[in-house]
């Protein structure tokens, strides 16, 4: 087709073919909570990775992998994009035991001399009693002396645990806690100014049907500032939803005011890990 011709065309009915834009999918999101783990590596190259993100409006990413080398592929292919962070497993068997694993920690101690890292995480506590060994007091020390950003999968009980051991951490609360109800999360970011917490897997309770449930848009408006946006692709198949998975985020956004939805979408995110440079 010649090209004045195509011109014409895409004039005249572009505007009828394409829906319009809102503001809600124009919105760049920073996406807080990736994993890059081994299992993805052979079906996702790095540059399929940024692919999906770019679909999907998707401008930064925090990411940690299983084992490490996976955020440092990501990082090195797109060091404006990503943000990585430290995960503490070498292998998925280290969930199990790593908070109480002197081997673990000095692989930690190892790894965050490269200076590269935000933060240590996404590790997973099981409950409060696991926050009290050497390991976890060390990983506290280690993350409040070199300003790093700890990315937590657990309930309460340890997001408390951890704050007792020094009230300057600075706590990342993977999916708001997972089950924690908008009363419990808000008791928290009331209690915790140096609390943040992301979204995965909880859009459908956000936005169970076309609405935003009120009670939490009561809490995103008492607490604009402590929220971000996450996807958490903690296995391969969550790569093939990805941009549905930021879909659904963006549905409940755009029922926010602007200024609040534009928070959440990736200004908090960039306040506490830095925007793109
Ligand atoms: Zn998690």
């Amino acid at each position: 087709m010649p090209r004045s011709f195509a011109a014409l065309f895409a004039v005249l009915y572009l505007p009828i073919e394409a829906p319009a834009i809102s503001a809600d999918e124009t919105l760049p999101i920073f996406d807080a909570h990736v994993h890059y783990s081994e299992g993805a590596w052979l079906s996702y190259d790095p540059r399929a990775v940024i692919e999906l993100m770019d679909r999907a409006g998707v401008t930064r990413a925090l990411v940690s992998s299983t084992p490490d080398d996976g955020a440092l592929m990501l990082y090195k292919q797109d060091p404006r994009r990503f943000v990585p962070i430290l995960r503490p497993y070498r292998s998925a068997a280290d969930i199990h035991g790593w908070h109480q694993d002197p081997v673990v920690l000095a692989y930690v101690e190892n790894r965050l001399q490269t200076g590269i890292y935000r933060g240590i995480g996404e590790f997973h506590l099981l409950d409060e009693s696991q926050v009290g060994t050497p390991q976890i007091a060390r990983l506290v020390e280690l993350a409040v002396d070199g300003d790093l950003v700890l990315h937590v999968h657990c309930d309460a009980g340890p997001v408390h645990a951890l704050f007792a051991l020094n009230p300057k951490l600075k706590i990342l609360w993977a999916h708001a806690g997972v089950f924690a109800s908008p009363a419990e999360i808000g008791a928290l970011l009331d209690r915790y100014a140096t609390l943040w917490t992301e979204l995965s897997l909880r859009a459908p309770d956000i936005d169970p049907g076309a609405d935003l449930e009120p009670e939490w848009r009561a809490l995103f408006l008492r607490h604009p500032t402590r929220f971000m946006i996450g996807t958490d692709t903690w296995t391969t198949s969550r790569w093939a939803e990805y941009v549905p998975l930021v879909q659904q985020h963006r549905a409940w956004l755009a029922q926010l005011p602007e200024a609040v939805a534009r928070n959440i979408a990736h200004r908090n995110a960039e306040r506490v890990f830095g925007g793109r440079k």
